[in-house]
């Protein structure tokens, strides 16, 4: 399965986690675009994740999924 929903974006996952954009990113108070069902592209747990563009793009923790 290829994930590249965001060309202009090529180093971010299509989705990231709440953990992992508390940790990389910058909270926001109004992040509400939380689905389930795909796998988190840092931390590959598949849980409640969202849009990086919710987290401000929050550089990269690492390239472990790359
Ligand atoms: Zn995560």
């Amino acid at each position: 399965m290829v994930d590249f929903l965001m060309p202009d974006r090529g180093d971010y996952p299509a989705w990231i986690c709440f953990d992992c954009g508390k940790l990389y990113g910058r909270a926001r108070s109004g992040v509400s675009t939380y689905h389930l069902g795909d796998r988190c592209g840092w931390c590959d747990r598949e849980i409640a994740t969202t849009q990086p563009r919710d987290w401000g793009y929050p550089p990269a923790p690492d390239k472990r999924n790359a």
